[in-house]
């Protein structure tokens, strides 16, 4: 099992951790709430975690740019 992470934005992809055996309760998964985990976390066909968070790039922009928040997807 591995998990990625992926920038919600912009789809880039920010890494992955392979070789995972530890459970999501472990990773802070179950402090989120139903509705965010819904929305930041998923599983594919092979049982892999995908993580939505935001990149750098993106964190930047928004943060220079707030009024862009409302948008779930950025072409940079
Ligand atoms: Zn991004």
């Amino acid at each position: 099992m591995a998990i990625h992470y992926h920038c919600r934005h912009c789809g880039m992809k920010m890494g992955t951790i392979d070789q995972v055996s530890i459970h999501s309760e472990q990773l802070g998964l179950h402090k989120l709430s139903a509705e965010e985990r819904q929305e930041m976390v998923s599983y594919d066909q092979q049982g892999e975690i995908h993580i939505a968070t935001i990149c750098e790039d993106c964190q930047e922009y928004l943060t220079r740019n707030p009024e862009y928040h409302q948008y779930d997807f950025l072409i940079h």
